[in-house]
């Protein structure tokens, strides 16, 4: 009986609980940041992914990872039992208004096709720069089009700077070689921790409590270097992280905001939509973040 309450009382937290799955975006750059690193990176991010037991999506992004070395780091997600979602071929800008539909369009098929062999592939697309058009017509346009071609928009809910912060880190590490990154490591945990806590706060005001929530990274040094760090904080914060399969099976990623300009996080966009109060434009920016940066002398 004494057994049974206990159980009962732990699925209940659960319940309550917070929750998030982990996203990563663009696949590591080889042009970049050269072979070696990349696959050291990609190595890393699966090496704390498959500690942590998360199992996760990469979103790839065509130019950065088409080369056979960069498609076997691809495959690498999907032989590790991730998803690999659709990113687009040239990380195109939506909201420009030099973009047409048909341009986009083409851009997202030619990745399609490409990723269709590759294990783990699943229809899920995810708007680079998280923009979803500029005018109805291309909004609406491409929404009807994904899902004309079986594919559902793998959304954010917690938005953030990882790429702003991981631009910084590499900057901080060139100035101070050999330096310990405990407390750089602390600052990028604390601004995770922020935006996790913000975006929840949405999804409570937009009575979307026990959302799942999908946290957008990149696949860069700053998570191949602090990703089990990351896990362990919102595990010690009573927060459970889910496979990404699963956050999308939420129903909030059926929701279709009509804001405009379209995209940015979901829950911002829900946001926008019902008039909440307070929604910075953009949602989320390197330079909100500069400040906090240099004020810790980074
Ligand atoms: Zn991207």
């Amino acid at each position: 009986m004494r057994s049974r309450s206990l159980l009962l009382l732990a699925m209940a937290s659960i319940l309550r609980g917070q929750s998030l799955a982990l996203t990563f975006d663009d696949g590591p750059d080889l042009k970049a940041v050269g072979l070696p690193r990349a696959q050291a990176m990609n190595a890393a991010i699966l090496k704390a992914l498959g500690e942590g037991k998360v199992k996760s999506i990469l979103f790839a992004c065509g130019k950065r990872v088409d080369s056979p070395e960069g498609w076997a780091m691809v495959r690498a997600w999907g032989d590790a039992g991730h998803l690999v979602g659709n990113h687009s071929y040239t990380h195109p800008y939506l909201n420009s208004k030099k973009l047409d539909l048909a341009a986009f369009e083409a851009d997202v098929a030619k990745m399609d096709a490409l990723l269709r062999p590759v294990p783990g592939f699943t229809k899920l697309f995810r708007f680079p720069f998280l923009k979803e058009g500029d005018t109805a017509e291309k909004r609406d346009g491409f929404r009807a089009w994904l899902q004309a071609q079986g594919y559902r928009n793998g959304a954010v809910t917690i938005d953030a700077s990882d790429w702003y912060y991981d631009s910084r880190f590499l900057a901080w590490k060139e100035a101070h070689p050999g330096a310990d990154p405990a407390p750089f490591r602390k600052a990028y945990l604390a601004h995770l921790w922020d935006r996790a806590q913000y975006y929840e706060g949405l999804a409570q005001q937009l009575g979307l409590k026990g959302v799942k929530h999908t946290l957008l990274l990149h696949t860069n040094e700053l998570n191949a270097a602090f990703l089990p760090d990351v896990i362990a904080m919102f595990r010690a914060k009573g927060w459970i992280v889910v496979d990404a399969k699963a956050a999308f099976a939420d129903p909030v990623f059926s929701r279709q905001p009509s804001t405009l300009p379209a995209g940015e996080s979901l829950l911002w966009s829900l946001a926008k939509e019902k008039g909440l109060p307070g929604l910075r434009f953009p949602g989320e920016d390197g330079d909100y973040e500069k400040p906090l940066l240099d004020a810790q002398g980074f």
